[in-house]
């Protein structure tokens, strides 16, 4: 049977009287190529239409993109740029580096840690730019971190895809003569695949972290939140890094000032809001908003004026993904521990999983 819908109210008005005749031999023949030849584009990349579906956050590239996409799906002249994201979305199958005809894959990931920030302040503070990668993105809000529930195992765990109980790295301070962790960790994986890595942190004791030959560019900031993420932001233009991490620690230590949840820290959360606002215009400005895996996370969280034992409002953290392949305003429900997120971002890079690593990937983040 022939099938052009698409025309339908037009040959209605124009050709019901030749349709049996005129318009099936000839018509078809002719004018109806462009028909058939739609929806043959619109099935043979998927994946090109998936990767338009997180362009509403409006980056200056959003207009590119579409244009891109418009004119590879052969929309018909009705068509909106809303109604080319039609197809379903394709099973997830584990992304390449490989850049397909189509489909730009991520480019590269920001993991932003805020120090110390428990989930429940979110809804608490003035959070716009959380709020809008938590929209176009997946969010646990019942992430758990590790025992001790400190700042450098909590990190160590969240950047190298193992526990304490592998990383052995149970101290809490700058300690130089005991050297860097020995696993490995997201930036070696990174590093050794040939991606740029930058580290920029707001305490020194992260340097722990920092392997020689596996961190490119690696700042210690001491003068807060703002400062960190100026100064990455700066580098990102600059050097445009594959693999971003940001530690922002001011939530962290407004709490043990005023205390967790407290109105100063409150008010902290906001200011980290901002910074991660400033990593995303900086990507934005470069046109990697869309093309980069964003995860903004924390080592732990905190009561009274402490943390680091067992208690939920310590271990509790946010564990929040955005990106290319990322569902969309969906709460992931399986347990994330913050060791699954070197996991979980070297996966979707496309770069090998150390035997060492004990993080899950959170495929049910994925599309
Ligand atoms: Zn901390």
């Amino acid at each position: 049977m022939i099938y052009c819908p698409i025309h339908r109210q037009r040959v209605r008005k124009a050709a019901w009287l030749l349709l049996l005749g005129v318009w099936l031999l000839a018509a078809c023949g002719a004018a109806g190529a462009t028909d058939v030849a739609a929806p043959t584009a619109a099935v043979a990349s998927p994946t090109t239409a998936v990767a338009s579906s997180t362009t509403d956050v409006g980056p200056p590239t959003t207009a590119a993109v579409r244009l891109t996409l418009r004119s590879t799906l052969q929309p018909t002249p009705t068509a909106s740029p809303t109604a080319t994201v039609v197809p379903p979305a394709p099973t997830p199958a584990p992304p390449t580096r490989t850049p397909t005809a189509t489909r730009t894959p991520p480019t590269g990931a920001l993991v932003v840690s805020i120090d110390g920030l428990r989930p429940d302040a979110i809804p608490l503070a003035d959070t716009p730019n959380l709020d809008r990668l938590i929209a176009r993105g997946a969010i646990a809000w019942r992430a758990q971190t590790v025992l001790p529930s400190v700042t450098l195992p909590g990190h160590v765990s969240m950047l190298s895809g193992t526990s304490p109980e592998v990383h052995g790295v149970r101290w809490n301070s700058y300690q130089p003569e005991r050297g860097h962790v020995t696993v490995p960790t997201l930036f070696s994986v990174a590093h050794d695949a040939g991606l740029t890595t930058a580290m920029f942190v707001g305490k020194v004791k992260l340097a722990h972290i920092a392997v020689p030959g596996t961190v490119d560019t690696y700042a210690y900031v001491a003068s807060g939140d703002a400062q960190v993420a100026r100064q990455a932001a700066e580098h990102l233009r600059a050097a445009s890094p594959a693999v971003l991490f940001v530690h922002l620690p001011d939530v962290d230590t407004t709490g043990h000032q005023d205390g967790w949840l407290s109105a100063p820290q409150l008010d902290a959360v906001t200011r980290a809001d901002a910074a991660v606002g400033v990593l995303l215009e900086a990507l934005g400005a470069l046109g990697r908003l869309e093309d980069t895996l964003i995860v903004v996370t924390a080592d732990h969280g905190g009561l009274g004026t402490g943390h680091g034992g067992a208690e939920p409002e310590s271990m509790t953290i946010p564990w929040l993904i955005a990106g290319p392949g990322i569902r969309q305003g969906y709460t992931v429900q399986r347990e994330v521990r913050v060791y699954d997120t070197a996991v979980t971002v070297a996966w979707a890079l496309g770069l090998p999983l150390p035997a060492e690593w004990e993080g899950r990937l959170i495929v049910e983040a994925f599309e």
